[in-house]
């Protein structure tokens, strides 16, 4: 059982954002203590021995919200068990709120060397619409310091087709990370998933979500603007200057293998999934119990495997090479949907050109439906 990458869940913040569906808990900064104990005995109890990683993720959740010897013990734990290789990627989640000039110097002094900032909007109504805590300035000051600090890889998250917000705020929004020059940018349509407060304040009509129109223009208007700026598409919702693509998520959407521990992780090794339990408390009682905090295990079958990969693939501008696809899977791609698959390129929503199948422009627009083709 290896692989090359890891990556870690912190689930705490300072508060639940009303669209979050992330494995997430709030006023439980108790529970921090036992988490890592837990997260050192999960990780024990699964690779016994330090094994040398190309990309570490910490995600969340707020991985930045730990207080100062909480973060430091939880990077003393990953630099132990998941030594970075040289040239290897760390990247950890922050939020400019809280993201004080100590802990960044703990996270220099930790190996970590990508920033994925959860900007999400300069703009005041939309950040306070997301529920967001911080404000633009802070997120400038806190991009000044980390430059100060010599993060020379730094990703900035935005979300577009917020309630309220017009074509010029997003495009006010894409400028100003434009004019902060960080090496990456991640824009995601701002999505109402059951169970969430948005999606209820949905169903009573207090949240009215962007019209499909605008959604997509707003994403039109990204494609355009950001790869003008410098910033290459290379994939549905990410952006890089060349050669500072995020290779953490390159991994899964190449179906490569990764560790995954803490509440909600996700593992993918020999071909079995493995989700930890979602719950936190549930997590940290069975991993203290001396239980496994795995909920559930999916095994794919080769078939399941070369869908999942093209699901994953065609997310890639890059796309499929089919060839290669075929040596990986022993399975043709076309006859995975022999019905879609020559209709979807005559409609002009795929392409294939030199042995490589791809989403077109217009057909990234509708990615979902067309991936689902595959399923
Ligand atoms: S800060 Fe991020 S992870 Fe935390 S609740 Fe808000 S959206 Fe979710």
């Amino acid at each position: 059982m290896t692989a090359d990458s890891v990556y870690i869940h912190v689930p705490f913040c300072i508060h639940r954002c009303g669209y979050c569906d992330f494995t997430v808990i709030a006023g439980r900064d108790d529970l921090i203590e036992h988490y890592l104990k837990c997260l050192e005995l999960e990780i024990a109890r699964s690779i016994t021995s330090p094994q040398p990683v190309s990309t570490i993720f910490i995600g969340g959740g707020t991985p930045s919200y730990l207080p100062e010897p909480a973060l430091q013990q939880l990077l003393t734990v990953v630099n132990e068990w998941f030594p970075l290789r040289e040239d290897g990627e760390f990247s950890m989640e922050c939020n400019p709120d809280g993201l004080t000039l100590d802990k960044i110097k703990i996270l220099r002094s930790h190996s970590v060397n990508r920033i994925s900032l959860g900007v999400q909007s300069f703009n005041p109504q939309h950040l306070e619409t997301l529920e967001r805590t911080h404000l633009a300035e802070t997120i400038n000051a806190v991009f000044a310091q980390l430059r100060d600090q010599h993060f020379a890889n730094i990703s900035l998250d935005l979300i577009f087709a917020v309630p309220g917000q017009t074509l010029s705020d997003w495009e006010a929004d894409l400028k100003t990370v434009i004019a902060l020059a960080p090496e990456h940018v991640s824009t995601y349509g701002l999505t109402f998933e059951k169970g969430t407060q948005f999606w209820t304040r949905r169903m009573k009509s207090q949240l009215i979500p962007a019209e499909d129109e605008l959604e997509r223009e707003m994403y039109s208007v990204a494609m355009t603007s950001l790869p003008a700026a410098g910033f290459q598409q290379y994939e549905l919702s990410n952006f890089a200057q060349p050669g500072m693509e995020c290779r953490h998520n390159q991994v899964y959407w190449q179906s490569a293998p990764y560790f995954g521990f803490g509440p909600g992780a996700a593992s993918y090794l020999n071909g079995v999934r493995a989700m930890r339990h979602r719950s936190v408390t549930t997590w940290i009682r069975r991993v203290i119990a001396g239980e496994s905090g795995i909920a559930e295990t999916e095994v794919l079958n080769p078939e399941d495997r070369a869908r999942e990969a093209v699901m994953l693939g065609l997310r890639q501008v890059a796309g499929i090479d089919l060839d290669q696809f075929q040596q990986q899977f022993s399975h043709p791609l076309p006859d995975l949907a022999p019905n879609a698959f020559d209709r979807l390129i005559e409609a002009q929503l795929l392409t294939l050109d030199q042995g490589k199948l791809r989403l077109t422009k217009t057909g990234r627009f509708i990615a979902d439906s067309i991936m689902a083709e595959f399923l």
